[in-house]
């Protein structure tokens, strides 16, 4: 395809920052990172390696090729030396609004005039980004999910000012990375799936935090449902129960319905150290939880 993006940058190698370096590294991207951690992409990237060789589902690659893609990646102890020839942008650094801001701000000084800028936020519109720049018609949400391997879709989100050819271009090159792309036509917060993910987080909590059923059998359920490895409440567990609770406050924040605050069960929780998976207990105890036992849906 003409005008396809193949040189790109990513900025904050964390959890995500890494994954979709390595993807497009393995799709024939020319790319290049910057961390303001330098020990980042080498700490984030063995962290990830250990979860991809225990995964359940398959991923796009093999471990073993997901060490070899990972050497393709440029590190750079310089964001200017990172972006300089980037067609493409990424910035995955933590979920702060002022931080992305200005680090927007400092892209936009150093990348090429015409490179598109995009934020993997899981929760921010671009539209409160976008006039850190003098590009706004280039600036787009481009959500990934985590996996990235396994879990191959992006939100695709313009701002206030972003072109019809932006997103045009923002969508090939999520094809060209083994991603499909979720357009979401008018903004929205939440985005297009994380918004529905979003929808069953909040019902399943409230079904559980209320007494209604046990936890365990909304999983059942969903996995006898759906064919996944986890059922909602393993999933959260996952992410990292802090994590799921700063996020539902986020919607809670913007639409001050009492509906959409975050039970008081899961506070408690997190109180109590229970944030899943990374602190060994949430729903479920780790690193055996009882939804990886074969009998659990039987
Ligand atoms: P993370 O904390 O794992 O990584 C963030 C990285 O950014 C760190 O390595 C940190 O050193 C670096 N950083 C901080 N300030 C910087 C700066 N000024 N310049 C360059 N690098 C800097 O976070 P994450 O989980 O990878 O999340 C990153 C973004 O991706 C967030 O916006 C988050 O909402 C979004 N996201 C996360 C997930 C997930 O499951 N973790 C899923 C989808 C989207």
């Amino acid at each position: 395809m003409e005008n396809q993006i193949r040189k790109i940058a990513v900025i904050g190698t964390g959890t995500l920052g890494t994954q979709i370096a390595v993807q497009a590294a393995h799709f024939g991207c020319q790319v290049a990172a910057y961390d303001a951690d330098k020990e980042s992409f080498a700490r984030s990237h063995k962290d990830l390696k250990s979860v991809f060789d225990k995964t359940s589902t398959p991923p796009l690659f093999t471990p073993e090729l997901w060490e070899e893609e990972a050497r393709k990646v440029r590190l750079c102890d310089e964001m200017g030396d990172a972006v300089k020839d980037a067609e493409l942008v990424v910035e995955a650094v933590p979920e702060d609004i002022e931080l992305k801001r200005k680090v927007f701000s400092q892209i936009d000084q150093l990348a090429p005039r015409d490179a598109l800028l995009a934020t993997n936020s899981s929760s921010i519109p671009i539209s409160k980004i976008e006039s850190a720049t003098n590009r706004p018609e280039k600036c787009l949400n481009l959500h990934f999910y985590f996996p990235v391997l396994g879990t191959n879709i992006v939100d695709v989100m313009g701002g206030t000012k972003t072109t019809e050819e932006v997103l045009e271009r923002g969508k090939a090159w999520v094809r060209s990375i083994g991603c499909i792309p979720l357009t979401v036509k008018k903004e929205l917060l939440g985005f297009c799936f994380n918004r529905v993910w979003r929808a069953v987080k909040r019902e399943v909590l409230h079904m559980w935090a209320n007494g209604y059923v046990d936890f365990r059998d909304i999983d059942r359920g969903w996995m006898v449902f759906t064919g996944m490895p986890q059922g909602p409440f393993g999933l959260m567990d996952n992410v990292g129960l802090d994590v799921v609770y700063d996020i539902e406050m986020v919607y809670y924040n913007e639409s001050k319905d009492p509906k959409d605050r975050p039970p008081r069960a899961l506070k408690e929780k997190i109180q109590r150290g229970e944030l899943g998976r990374k602190t060994g207990k949430g729903f479920y105890t780790y690193p055996n939880p009882e939804y990886e036992r074969s009998d659990f849906i039987k």
